[in-house]
């Protein structure tokens, strides 16, 4: 199974996408998340996206592009996916559905996720995650039992830099501009589109999402 979620920044793509994998047994491929180890471990690649990243806006589209079908050739052809943070412009999405069709798949469902700005805004300010398991954590919402420290192997969590205010307001621009019309994109192809209320418990909106896969 294909799966792409789709929703504005903090909306909770991390958080669910790696909660799904783990119940379904899925691959997790976030973009986001390949960008920032790549930041990390300083590649040509990863010096290339950081002034976009640290701008709010999005990377060219040739190299994620490029990332992603290494990516995907990595995971082997029967793999299921859930894609997080990808695609995130009409050419992305149209170059994944070639890139899928010379695998003999396609996309299968697509999960839309939503919430207010005002939710979004305070969400990606308390926003914290751990470096080396990608599991994301909110100061106000979803909390560490530790202070800091992730739960799964103890690791100090960071705080993005691209999670400031001022950021988040562009990335939601950017979003609404040049991620949303994915939505009606996907709304004419042959993928299943569910939405889903993403201001709500995390468990409730996993149930929710897994719902929308046909998986309870
Ligand atoms: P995310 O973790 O998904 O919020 O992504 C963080 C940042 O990485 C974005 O604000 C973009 O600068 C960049 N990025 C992640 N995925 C993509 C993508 N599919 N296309 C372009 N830029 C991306």
């Amino acid at each position: 199974m294909i799966v792409i979620l789709l929703g504005p920044p903090g909306v909770g793509k991390g958080t669910q996408g790696v909660l799904l994998c783990e119940q379904l047994g899925l691959h997790h491929l976030s973009t986001g998340d390949l960008l920032r180890a790549a930041r990390r471990e300083g590649t040509p690649l990863g010096q290339e996206a950081q002034k976009f990243m640290d701008a709010g806006q999005l990377v060219p589209d040739e190299v994620i592009l490029g990332m992603v079908g290494e990516k995907l050739t990595e995971m082997g052809r029967d793999a299921g996916v859930v894609f997080d943070g990808f695609p995130r412009t009409v050419p992305q999405a149209e170059a994944l559905g070639a890139l899928l069709s010379g695998l003999d798949r396609r996309v299968d469902r697509v999960i839309v996720l939503t919430a207010d700005d005002r939710v979004l805004v305070q969400r990606v300010s308390g926003r914290r995650s751990c470096p080396e398991c990608g599991t994301v954590y909110n100061v106000h919402f979803n909390p560490p039992s530790e202070a800091g420290k992730c739960d799964k192997d103890g690791a100090a969590l960071t705080h993005r830099a691209d999670d400031s205010e001022e950021t988040v307001a562009t990335r939601l621009e950017v979003y609404r501009r040049q991620t949303e019309p994915l939505v009606s994109f996907y709304e004419r192809s042959d993928a299943e589109v569910r939405h889903v209320d993403g201001d709500q418990a995390v468990d409730k909106v996993q149930g929710l999402m897994q719902e929308a896969l046909g998986q309870r």
